[in-house]
């Protein structure tokens, strides 16, 4: 697993399936003898979810990706993202997708999939044209808009380990854009409450095609307002567009950066992997030459729907200033993701998906370094969540929250009855269970 947090649970066994028929025999097993299973692509579920003490069922070894003609690809569900964009990229072709190299395509797909180019092309689920899964029973499906739509419907954006094993996706991809430009610009945190207010209506004036995050950042070293995104044009029209941003902030930037990138390199900008090869962009635990490290944190999440008000924001940059004295030296964060554009233009009920009218994504993230998770580091979350709760609503459902109590609603809102109806029709036993899993009756 990439979080340290669950080095302790230990699967009885983990099965490394390389073919459909392997998950299959695997789930008649599991059924037969009453073991708990989990499926496990990159392993970056933040619960833990993809961990069992029972039989953990990797699909690791599915990971082949192929493009095709007519602008789709197939995916093995165990490919992890740089793979995913390096190979599509080569053949001059994207998927919009988060920005960990090292997260599985099949975990990111199935609860949606934010990031940098989703303004432009949708979230990843909304990028998927079908999938073949292993359900409950041993059968392997296709799942489409016309075979099995209901489940082709609650794979876009349901969650992970809720309704089957994926084994591959068939995605609809994009040509790269002929111009990819990158910003940065840091801000004196005194300004900070003003960049977050700022950034929230600049984000409604912008093209589609310009994607950024607001990053609120806290640790032992400092604090730092920091405005960053990726735009699918050229640094002339990037610079306009950043103009009102930075003229209604009442603080020059310390650092600004505005520059040209080809989309591989973006992307491992963005992965954190610049300058490294793609077999260097993952953990040792996946290929013989990666290079990155585990993590151990935890987070919350939940949306921004209309602007914060400036009470709503001081109770932000106050979260974000009170982490040092309640955490000394734990890395805290508030990430502001852009929602609009291609993403909002979905009905929340059109895919499984329900969170098309966020103004923005907020993840609040406590990093720890390693090892178990500080009291200290678990009271500012909690604090901070509950501080900003009177101004947002809702919880993604990818960063999976085993602290939240109204779970079901926070990830699903009004698509949770249909969810549920899914659930009771391809898995009426509940086979596919965990903590967090989508129930086969409503509660
Ligand atoms: C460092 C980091 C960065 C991230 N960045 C982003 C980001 O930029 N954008 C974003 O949207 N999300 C991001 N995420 C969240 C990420 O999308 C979720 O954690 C996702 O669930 C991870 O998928 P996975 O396959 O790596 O994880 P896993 O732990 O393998 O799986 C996650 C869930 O899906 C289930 N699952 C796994 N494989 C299958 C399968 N084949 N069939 C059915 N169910 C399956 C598991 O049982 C588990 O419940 C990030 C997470 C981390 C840790």
């Amino acid at each position: 697993m990439f979080n340290e947090q669950f080095d302790g649970i230990n699967p009885a066994a983990i099965a490394f399936c390389a073919t459909p028929t392997d998950v299959q025999r695997c789930v008649g097993f599991a059924r037969d003898h009453g073991i708990t299973v989990a499926a496990r692509s990159g392993g970056h579920s933040y619960g833990g979810y993809s961990l069992s003490s029972g039989l953990v069922i990797d699909v690791t070894r599915m990971a082949g990706i192929t493009v095709g003609s007519g602008s789709t690809a197939v995916v093995g569900a165990g490919a992890h993202l740089i793979d995913v964009y390096d190979t599509l990229g080569n053949a001059g072709v994207l998927l919009p997708g988060g920005s960990c190299p090292t997260v599985g395509i099949a975990g990111l797909t199935l609860g949606g999939g934010i990031g940098v180019f989703d303004r432009l092309f949708g979230l990843t689920c909304d990028n998927l044209r079908s999938v073949e899964m292993v359900l409950a029973d041993g059968s392997l499906v296709t799942a489409s808009p016309g075979a099995n739509p209901d489940l082709f419907w609650a794979c876009q954006g349901g969650g992970g380990g809720n309704f089957g094993i994926v084994t591959s996706f068939e995605f609809g991809v994009h040509p790269i854009p002929p111009d990819i430009s990158l910003f940065t610009l840091d801000f004196p945190w005194t300004a900070a409450q003003e960049v977050l207010g700022a950034w929230q209506h600049w984000i409604t004036t912008i093209p589609d095609a310009l994607w950024s995050n607001c990053q609120l950042l806290a640790s032992g070293s400092g604090f730092n307002a920091r405005v960053a995104g990726v735009f699918a044009g050229d640094t002339g029209a990037l610079s306009t567009a950043l103009a009102p941003l930075l003229s209604a902030v009442p603080a020059a930037p310390t650092y600004r950066f505005v520059g040209p990138e080809s989309y591989l390199n973006a992307m491992f900008i963005e992965a954190g992997c610049e300058g490294q090869s793609v077999g260097e962009c993952h953990l040792p635990t996946q290929t013989p030459d990666g290079t990155l490290s585990r993590s151990a944190f935890a987070a919350k999440s939940t949306f921004v729907v209309d602007p914060l008000s400036s009470a709503g924001l001081g109770a932000v940059v106050n979260a974000v200033t009170s982490s040092q004295q309640v955490a000394p030296g734990v890395g805290a964060a508030f990430l502001f993701d852009s929602y609009g554009g291609s993403i909002n233009a979905v009905a929340p009920s059109a895919t499984a998906f329900v969170h098309r009218n966020a103004l923005a994504g907020i993840q609040m993230t406590a990093n720890w370094g390693s090892g178990s998770e500080p009291s200290s580091s678990a009271s500012w979350l909690a604090q901070g969540a509950s501080d900003v709760a009177p101004y947002t609503s809702g919880a993604y459902q990818n960063y999976i929250d085993p602290t939240l109590s109204d779970w079901q609603r926070a990830y699903y809102g009004a698509n949770l009855a249909r969810l549920v109806k899914v659930k009771a029709s391809v898995d009426p036993d509940d086979f596919f269970h965990f903590a967090q899993s989508i129930p086969t009756t409503l509660r």
